[in-house]
Order: structure tokens, then sequence, then C-alpha cells
């Protein structure tokens, strides 16, 4: 399928590429990322290669996504909602595909 290949190319060592925002794109609600006590597992990450990245992470039974802009004065990271894993991998899908940023 033409749209994967355009998000995973494996061939020269690249990861996950977001797709670019679609016109009418759904807008995520990006809150400053907490730390908290609770631990976090990374399932899925896009490629080191762009300036944002972003994680698909789990945290006990909760899934969200993390957002981290890399600048030279530091990075800013944001997080959406916790959500529960159906809802969350959804939210990843259509990250992802450039249907939600
Ligand atoms: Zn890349």
């Amino acid at each position: 399928m033409e749209r994967e290949s355009t998000l995973v190319d494996l061939s020269d060592g690249h990861g996950l590429h977001v797709a670019p925002a679609q016109p009418n794109c759904e807008r995520l609600r990006w809150l400053p990322a907490v730390s908290r006590t609770d631990r976090t597992r990374v399932r899925a990450h896009t490629c080191e290669c762009r300036t944002t990245i972003y994680e698909f992470c789990q945290a006990g039974g909760l899934r969200f996504v993390r957002r981290t802009v890399r600048a030279a004065d530091g990075n800013r990271v944001h997080e959406t909602e916790r959500l529960i894993a159906a809802r969350a991998e959804r939210v990843w899908q259509r990250l992802l595909l450039g249907l939600a940023r």
C-alpha cells in the first residue's frame, strides 16, 4: 500500500514518519507533561530524524501519546489525555495518518 510505504521506510534505517496534517485534521489537546510516579512504557515511537518525536505510551492500564519537540534551548514535552487502549490506539493511528495533530 502506498500510504504505508511513506509511513514506514525500513530500507534506509528510518522508522515511523507521521504524514503531513490533512485539511480539517482533528486538533488534539496537548497537555504539559507532568512527572508522575507511575511507570511509563513506550510501545511505539516515530522516527528520530524529525524535530518532533511522538511516542505511544502506556502507564498502568491507560495509554496516551507523548509529543517531544526538540529545540536548542530544551525539549518541549506534551501529552494527550490518558485513554483506554482502544481509544488511544485510534488517536495514535490518526496522528500517523495526518488525521489528527
Ligand atoms: Zn526518519
